[in-house]
């Protein structure tokens, strides 16, 4: 059976895709539910609960499309906490030269400087005195299970972790490191971008909590927005920031000798001038 309750355009939208007993689709149950208020409700019962994000990136730099992501996660998810958290050793990007880890992490200390909650995190800093500007052959990548894991066990049991992504990124979760396990670890706030449907979502999840194709039939016309609560996964999908800043494009600006005005907080601009980063 499918219900369907329009939403006001205000309230987070809350899809649940349920199976039954045996295993096959029970089809969707559609229904309002304001995110911001369920989290509101359960402070008030729990007082002590808090809502710590964690948003790992490669950093090289940090820019306003970061900046934004967290902001926008931050008040809409009511986060305390956000860990920024630079990879060392990112799975993903071996094949690409990163700049060293002691720079990516100076820029993000200076970008979240103004902001109490958000914090420069040395969860994956380079073992070696090195501070990442010699890398070490033997060093193993970066998996975001490992960081998540080691990030709560310094967490209270009551306290509720959140991974930040954006969507480009997030369509390659499948791919990551027991990314089965890391959907049961955390829930994830995930930033849309314009042309991604609910569908792209969904499909994009480890096959094990991918739902069965009649099940996310509907969902390719709909934008991807709301929350998607399926077994084994909850997924908060937040709109389009409008902040189409990238790293990539903000290493082309400096060796086209750009201003970066546009796309980074003048204190990083400065030091990239400073440091000759992307030359
Ligand atoms: P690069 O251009 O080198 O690939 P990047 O700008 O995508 O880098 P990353 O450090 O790889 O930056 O990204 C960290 C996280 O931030 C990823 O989850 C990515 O999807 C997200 N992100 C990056 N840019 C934006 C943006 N403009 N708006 C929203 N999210 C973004």
């Amino acid at each position: 059976m499918t219900e369907w309750a329009p939403g006001d355009g205000n309230s987070a939208r809350r899809i649940t895709a349920s199976r039954t007993m045996r295993g096959e689709s029970a089809g969707l149950r559609y229904g309002l539910a304001s995110w911001a208020a369920n989290l509101e409700t359960s402070r008030d019962s729990q007082s002590h609960l808090m809502n710590i994000g964690l948003f790992g990136g490669t950093f090289d730099p940090v820019h306003r499309g970061h900046m934004a992501l967290a902001q926008a996660a931050r008040e809409q998810y009511k986060l305390h906490r956000i860990h920024f958290v630079p990879a060392n050793l990112p799975p993903h990007k071996q094949r690409q030269p990163l700049s060293p880890f002691v720079h990516r992490f100076a820029m993000l200390a200076l970008a979240t400087a103004q902001e109490k909650a958000f914090i420069p995190s040395l969860l994956e800093a380079p073992k070696e005195s090195g501070a990442g500007t010699r890398k070490d052959p033997a060093e193993k990548p970066n998996y975001t299970i490992d960081t998540v894991r080691r990030l709560k066990q310094s967490l209270k049991g009551s306290d509720k972790l959140f991974l930040l992504i954006g969507m480009d990124a997030f369509a390659d979760i499948a791919k990551w490191h027991q990314s089965e396990a890391l959907f049961g670890e955390c829930e994830f706030i995930v930033a849309s971008r314009p042309g991604y449907s609910l569908a792209d979502v969904a499909n994009a999840l480890p096959e094990k909590l991918r739902p069965r194709p009649e099940v996310t039939r509907p969902f390719h016309k709909q934008p991807a927005a709301g929350d998607l609560v399926l077994p084994g996964a909850t997924i908060h999908l937040m709109g389009d920031l409008r902040q189409p800043a990238s790293a990539t494009a903000i290493r082309q600006a400096v060796a086209a000798g750009k201003p970066l005005g546009r796309f980074v907080d003048a204190a990083v601009a400065e030091y990239i001038g400073k440091m000759e980063l992307y030359k």
